[in-house]
């Protein structure tokens, strides 16, 4: 989808005026400003056709509650479906200064790209969007909403990549495919990637090891490097995804009903792709980079038993009491991997505990840290994209229900508190810098009849890189 910006209100497109709740009689077009009056008290939105020469045109007004960013995305949903029938659409944001009519097109930007949003490579016939192009109107912020429309396009790119790359059958997103695609889709844009392969982990990083060996799949290791700060010695801020593209729970077998959603174990990898991706092509002034743990997690004659004691990367002992507890044993290695980075922060994304959704539901992700500071610029940033996040706490007392009778550590702690000790598991490897994990678990995808990769935390990581390319 293309978008851009113009300083008069083209006539060939569907037209859709924005305004607020008291502003509606600045309206310049008659039939708009006649819809918008008669909205009502809590509608937000209305669209109707006027002959004209001939033809039918398309007039529509979205109607803001209030500015703030919830109200605006709930608003622009209304907008884009009826957009996304029209092959091409205007939007008349001139009532709006030069710090809200870029936020409304930033809003606006997302919400068609997620109603523009087809996974239809494995079907034989595709119906695509109508809506291919999107035109911005502003008689005189136009260099504000372009900045705005570059910022919330790269966003589209990154988000939609993650989405396809977690939408992909698990047949064909293994772990081969996901780091090559990622890899090649960072080299196009102009950033470095390498790829480590099976021997390399056999021989160093073992916990992970131990998860991959129960699979015919390769596990790899993906690393990406965006050098964008003007020192490059500069310590980067390092981003690490949990890449299971499938997992079955190993002999720890998953019940097999919703099986299938088990290839969504490789989200917090998609969301770490697509936010590295989004950066790169934002040229952020930052040193960033990805490093992406991705295995499946299979029963098979070598697969790890419960009981079997590894040693992880970084020479702690762990206790496998559930190999289904697979997705802490393949990140403590990747946790143990990017100390070589020296890195400003660690922020882990991974689909890690069910309990993660008994606490939290499908709304917020599950946040934890060690570092507090880290915590509130995250969370900072999930209020200002509405990708919301919670933190829960790392208290002491935690590390009880990780104490093994026959090793350092195990792998699971019980019911009580899944998505801390789970967390409190990661901690204890992420001791030699600032870390921050998000548990996705509930907020990665969508089951049911809109089953689908939802792109979350993408916007949420994203803007939390602006914001620290912002302060450079
Ligand atoms: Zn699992």
């Amino acid at each position: 989808m293309q978008f851009t910006v113009s300083a008069q209100l083209p006539a060939q497109a569907a037209q859709l005026f924005v305004c607020t709740k008291g502003t509606e009689n600045k309206i310049s077009h008659e039939t708009a400003a006649l819809l918008a009056a008669a909205l009502g008290e809590n509608e937000s939105f209305a669209a109707a056709q006027v002959p004209f020469e001939g033809k039918l045109a398309q007039f529509a007004v979205l109607r803001f509650a209030d500015l703030d960013t919830a109200t605006l995305q709930k608003a622009a949903r209304e907008a884009a479906a009826w957009a996304q029938k029209h092959a091409a659409v205007a939007v008349d944001v001139n009532i709006f200064c030069h710090i809200d009519a870029p936020r409304t097109a930033t809003a606006l930007i997302a919400a068609f790209g997620e109603a523009a949003y087809r996974f239809d490579r494995f079907k034989s016939q595709s119906e695509p969007a109508k809506l291919t192009h999107a035109v911005f109107v502003h008689a005189q912020h136009g260099e504000a909403v372009q900045h705005a429309i570059d910022a919330a396009d790269a966003l589209l790119f990154g988000t939609n990549f993650c989405k396809d790359l977690a939408n992909c059958p698990p047949n064909v997103c293994t772990p081969t495919y996901l780091a090559e695609t990622a890899a090649d889709a960072a080299q196009k844009l102009g950033a470095s990637a390498t790829i480590l392969g099976g021997d390399f982990i056999r021989d160093n990083m073992p916990s992970f090891w131990g998860v991959a060996k129960g699979s015919v799949q390769e596990p790899k290791l993906l690393e990406l490097s965006h050098q964008g700060a003007s020192d490059p010695e500069q310590a980067p801020i390092v981003l690490v995804g949990k890449g299971l593209t499938f997992d079955s729970g190993g002999i720890s077998l998953k019940p097999g009903e919703g099986m299938d959603e088990m290839k969504y174990d490789m989200c917090g990898a998609a969301s770490v792709i697509g936010a590295f991706l989004t950066a790169v092509k934002a040229k952020l002034p930052i040193n960033l980079k990805v490093v992406v743990a991705t295995c499946e997690n299979m029963p098979d004659g070598g697969a790890s038993k419960p009981g079997d004691i590894v040693k992880t990367m970084n020479g702690t002992t762990v206790e496998n009491l559930n190999t289904d507890a697979e997705g802490r044993l393949v990140l403590c290695d990747a946790l143990t991997y990017v100390e070589r980075f020296r890195p400003k922060a660690v922020i882990d994304a991974a689909t890690l505990t069910g309990a993660c959704i008994i606490a939290l539901g499908h709304v917020a992700s599950g946040l934890t840290a060690n570092n507090q500071d880290l915590a509130d610029a995250l969370l900072a940033a999930a209020r200002e994209t509405n990708d919301k996040a919670w933190q829960l706490p790392l208290f002491d007392e935690y590390k009880e229900q990780l104490k093994s009778n026959f090793a350092d550590l195990q792998n699971i702690g019980g019911r009580p508190a899944g998505t801390i000790t789970a967390a409190t598991f990661l901690a204890h490897f992420a001791q030699n810098y600032a870390w921050a994990h998000l548990d996705i678990a509930g907020t990665a995808w969508k089951s049911g009849k809109e089953k689908g990769a939802s792109g979350r935390p993408v916007a949420l990581l994203v803007q939390y890189l602006r914001n620290q390319a912002a302060q450079q």
